[in-house]
């Protein structure tokens, strides 16, 4: 129970900080020799241990979110109390990937687990199934929203809602009651983050509503059809052009 305790603050550690692997820690078999690198992170690492903060990243509440975006949505309303991964690495297509070995045992240990669904986490069930936990909250953060069609290789619709500012308020507020039902304590402190975030992507929608306004062609061209919920509320014409399941970094970007 103790090794568990502290085999779990030690991941929160390393999920934020990378700097030594867990499974040398605990085992004590090394894949490489020791190098300078090494000594300075653990150096690095009894310092921050000596200054309580692995006992402070323990009791945060441990989450993963598919999307960087969601990731971003995440911290906003959590803040200091969530710590946790963003599972599809930045630059990555969403569209192809799967989880790892070692995401899929971080996540048999994690409390919520953040997706946007519409299909995009093509993985979500086989996922959750192996890494069987049964206090893991699972938030498909599109539920509710009104989708719109998507193309050939998209049959449950179009997954793209976050880069709709007003799409983006919904995830939150989902995001919110997710983190509410694992730690009910902080409630006032989430819902308090979600309401300021929430207002800050009103202020962006109308920032957009102002600035498209002065636009003389309301048509624009994307290489992926990811604007496709963006253009819905600001009155465009998106014409997708369509070159296959590229990764594009429209993914990494909050709304
Ligand atoms: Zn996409």
């Amino acid at each position: 129970m103790m090794v568990d305790a502290y085999a779990a603050g030690v991941n929160a550690f390393l999920a934020t900080h990378r700097v030594l692997p867990i499974e040398f820690w605990l085992t004590g078999d090394r894949p490489e020799p020791w190098t300078p690198a090494d000594t300075i992170g653990w150096i690095k690492m009894l310092a921050w241990n000596l200054g309580g903060n692995w006992r402070r990243e323990l009791l945060r509440l441990q989450l993963a979110a598919s999307l960087l975006p969601l990731a971003a949505f995440a911290l906003q309303v959590g803040g200091a109390r969530v710590a946790g991964e963003t599972l599809v690495p930045p630059g990555a297509s969403p569209h192809t990937y799967e989880p790892t070995p070692a995401q899929l045992r971080r996540l048999s240990r994690a409390r919520v687990l953040v997706l946007n669904g519409v299909g995009l986490e093509f993985w979500a069930d086989k996922v959750i199934a192996a890494a069987a936990n049964p206090r893991l909250i699972v938030v498909r953060t599109a539920a509710g929203l009104p989708v719109l069609a998507g193309d050939a290789d998209e049959p449950g619709g179009n997954p793209h809602v976050w880069l709709s500012p007003r799409d983006a308020i919904h995830q939150v507020e989902a995001i919110r009651d997710a983190l509410i039902r694992a730690d009910p304590a902080d409630a006032p402190a989430y819902r308090a983050n979600a309401e300021r975030y929430a207002g800050e992507l009103r202020a962006l929608d109308r920032e957009i509503r102002a600035a498209v306004a002065t636009f003389r062609s309301r048509k624009f061209i994307a290489f992926h059809p990811a604007w496709a919920y963006f253009a819905r509320d600001y009155g465009l014409a998106e014409a997708a052009v369509k070159l296959g399941r590229v990764a594009l970094h429209v993914h990494d970007r909050p709304a």
